[in-house]
């Protein structure tokens, strides 16, 4: 699963972000990518495979300032490759976004977004989003970062986490969350505050935190935060400490682990398709299954081996295959 982590304050954003993207890597990811704003522009570094390789990078060539965005990328569209790692970058330049999720109708968007002008630099569902928001700032939102967002938003069909950040209003980051492609925690610092896809990543900066539910909006300064709906509404968050201890943070915004799993549904069902789907080519594609046509053909035999609830899974499955075996 893909990781998230913001960051707006005096220290130096980078570090902060890559520690936390480092303490979210077990979760797996094909590459990962930070943006930074200094010096009155945006700047990005990212890259394939694991964190070392953007450490590399950063050392060789370094970012910092006070607000900043990284993301640890699960590939679902668009191969892993430099140009398709988050965060993607707006047309103009003014805008970055990282996400968790799958913008379901990305390809009729990309078509609008392209017959209006728009050049796409990568294969991402995603950077329908960072142009949306961009096209919204530029008509209607006057350059509100966070009314362009809802806009951007209201665009997209399935679940999302999404954080956003601009050129033109750069002491704020904006956080969405819509449906369940993981979490969203805001981490309440002195002065500094904090955004994580899963709080693991911002536990040893904070234990505040306030966490969005479906269908929010979080924009966040240094010092204080606001939460809306997505048409706009006020909303007030309560206000969580995280006992410092693994299990509880693992719980996270669930009262108990069952309630944990029972949300967690879609979002390991997703898990377990992404990268599975060439959905451009309507295809699906199992990589680690080595097997010609001709031998799947031929096959005589498949064994399941699981146990409690995989046991049921393999024999929904022994069920489809012998439906379409026959
Ligand atoms: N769908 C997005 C992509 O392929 C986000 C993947 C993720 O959640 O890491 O770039």
């Amino acid at each position: 699963m893909c990781g998230i982590v913001g960051y707006v304050g005096a220290q130096n954003a980078t570090p902060i972000i890559i520690d936390g993207l480092q303490r979210l890597e077990y979760r797996g990811y094909d590459s990962a990518g930070v943006a930074v704003f200094q010096d009155g522009a945006i700047h990005l570094r990212r890259d394939v495979g694991k964190l070392i390789n953007l450490r590399n990078k950063l050392h060789a060539d370094p970012i910092g300032g006070g607000i900043g965005i990284g993301h640890t990328r699960w590939a679902t569209h668009g191969v892993p490759a430099e140009h398709n790692a988050h965060p993607h970058i707006s047309m103009d330049g003014e805008f970055v976004v990282v996400h968790n999720g799958i913008v379901e109708n990305y390809l009729e968007l990309r078509e609008e977004l392209q017959a209006e002008g728009v050049e796409f630099k990568s294969e991402t569902d995603t950077e329908v989003i960072v142009q949306l928001v961009a096209r919204f700032a530029a008509n209607g939102a006057q350059g509100d970062i966070t009314e362009a967002t809802r806009k951007a938003v209201g665009y997209l069909r399935g679940a999302h986490a999404i954080v956003v950040m601009s050129k033109r209003q750069p002491d704020r980051l904006v956080a969405v969350r819509i449906g369940n492609a993981g979490g969203v925690a805001i981490g309440l610092g002195d002065g500094e505050n904090f955004i994580a896809s899963d709080i693991p990543a911002i536990l040893e900066q904070t234990r505040k935190m306030i966490f969005l539910e479906t269908r929010q909006v979080a924009t966040v300064w240094a010092d204080h935060y606001m939460v809306q709906s997505l048409d706009g509404t006020p909303i007030n968050v309560a206000t969580h400490d995280i006992a410092w201890d693994p299990v509880s943070a693992a719980k996270g915004e669930f009262k108990h682990f069952m309630q944990k799993e029972i949300f967690e549904q879609a979002r390991s069902l997703t898990d377990t398709i992404r990268g599975r789907v060439e959905f451009e080519r309507e295809e699906i594609v199992l990589g680690d299954l080595v097997l010609t046509p001709e031998q799947a053909r031929n096959l005589q035999r498949i064994v399941t081996v699981a146990c409690g609830t995989s046991y049921y899974s393999g024999l929904v499955g022994k069920f489809y295959g012998e439906n379409i075996a026959a």
